[in-house]
């Protein structure tokens, strides 16, 4: 399969596409042409592996991994992902089995046993560089663990993860550094740009990127949508509907292009918190990128999402996108509501994130009267974020067993400032 950037015409293959992360004119890759299926063609699988390896082998096709697709799909989804049903027309898709608890480390997993293969004859490691606000690093760092030929340096702002995301992000073995770095967020991801284009670094190391825009990361995350859509429409008869918490725009493009490919998806449902620059867009403002605003569910805080240019370039401007997704804004007060109510009506237990889902949808089932059958995506374990969560329903969130084996080993980490000289120092003295 081919993929060109969003900004040129440049034919890129696979293998260019995991490796590089981003174009070389900075525009993001996307595929030429995708493959279609029909639900037939499914017609004996079952399991989420063997939905994943039919779903996944266009992309593979003629690259250097193809051989390795069945073992590439073991490893990436190594945990259930299960569906579970709460009421007539209602559902909850789980996406927080893996090793961090919540859905990145599907694309984690994936990008990691693909870029540990690629690099298995390379006389010099590939380092992974993530700047990451808490979640990523740690799926990233969780995925990458122990695996030969590559090692991750993973930057967090000192004292601005919560403690159980800090565990997450420092407990690994060798080949992961991770580095505690006096400043912003937004100072860790300086730092990282800065390295890519370093002459001095990029002589020294080969570096890659496992950030949210890493096409690598997507694909896998469509796997669940055809996983959970032909499930549903083989138990049931008709096509799901979706409701999917979202920041970056990356988990509901996963869903758009499940749909685009043939599965049986119906409408699909964004919901983001008070960053909500995609639900004015589709109202006919504009795009114009905002400073993110701190909210309950800070995954999804982001003021840019850096998706929307894919999906601008697949599925074209406003009037078409309005033709495929609807969004809908969710402020911190309903969150809060949202969390307390499901667990007093229907004793769930929901993360920040996933409460703006299923507050949409009582919205859309009740208010707006859609009858449909709707699957709610839950994109993270409530024990990640018990501080959000406790105080509202009153007493604690059981930790599940992924998260606990994590929290009770020790941490490792290096704290620097958040200056590139230092930086510089840390990897020459931890990487040679
Ligand atoms: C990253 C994240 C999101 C947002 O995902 P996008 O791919 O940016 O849309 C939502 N919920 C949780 C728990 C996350 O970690």
């Amino acid at each position: 399969m081919n993929f060109v950037s969003t900004r040129g015409s440049t034919k890129y293959s696979f293998e260019d596409v995991l490796t590089k992360g981003i174009a070389d004119d900075g525009g993001l890759f996307i595929p030429t042409e995708l493959p279609k299926f029909n639900s037939t063609d499914f017609h004996q699988d079952l399991c989420l592996q063997s939905i994943a390896r039919r779903f996944l082998l266009p992309f593979f096709e003629s690259s250097s991994l193809e051989r390795d697709i069945n073992e590439i799909v073991d490893e990436a989804f190594s945990f259930p992902i299960p569906t579970e049903n709460i009421s007539s027309g209602y559902s909850i898709m789980e996406l927080f089995h893996g090793p961090t608890a919540a859905f990145k480390d599907v694309g984690a997993g994936f990008l990691a046993s693909c870029l540990s293969r690629l690099n298995a004859n390379q006389s010099s490691p590939l380092i992974v560089l993530v700047a990451t606000s808490g979640d990523t690093g740690g799926a990233v760092a969780a995925a990458f663990d122990e695996l030969p030929n590559v090692r991750v340096v993973v930057l967090f702002p000192e004292g601005k993860v919560s403690k159980r995301q800090e565990k997450q992000l420092t407990c690994w073995g060798n080949n992961i550094l991770s580095l505690s770095v006096k400043g912003t967020f937004d100072d860790c991801q300086k730092i990282v740009k800065e390295a890519f284009i370093d002459s001095e670094l990029t002589n020294d190391y080969r570096f890659s990127s496992a950030n949210s825009i890493n096409f690598g990361r997507l694909l896998p995350q469509s796997v669940y949508y055809a996983y959970s859509s032909l499930k549903h429409f083989r138990a049931m008869g008709v096509k799901p509907n979706y409701i999917i918490p979202t920041g970056n725009l990356g988990n509901g493009l996963a869903c758009i292009l499940a749909r685009d490919m043939g599965l049986p998806i119906g409408d699909i449902v964004l919901t983001v918190n008070e960053n909500k620059l995609i639900v004015d867009y589709l109202m006919g403002e504009g795009w114009e990128p905002k400073k993110s605003i701190e909210t309950l569910a800070n995954a999804m805080d982001v003021g840019n999402p850096s998706n929307m240019e894919r999906l601008n370039s697949l599925y074209g401007d406003v009037k078409n996108l309005n033709k495929c997704i609807r969004a809908i804004t969710v402020s911190d007060n309903m969150i809060k509501q949202e969390i307390k109510r499901s667990f007093e009506k229907e004793q769930l237990i929901l993360c920040p994130h996933t409460a703006t889902a299923t507050h949409a949808y009582h919205h859309l089932s009740v208010a707006n009267k859609e009858n449909k059958d709707w699957i709610i995506v839950a994109t993270a374990h409530p024990a990640k974020f018990e501080t959000v969560v406790e105080p509202l329903i009153a007493c604690d969130v059981p930790i599940p067993v992924e998260l606990a084996a994590i929290l009770d080993k020790p941490s490792q980490m290096q704290k620097i400032n958040a200056s590139m000289s230092e930086f510089k120092d840390i990897l020459n003295n931890n990487l040679n």
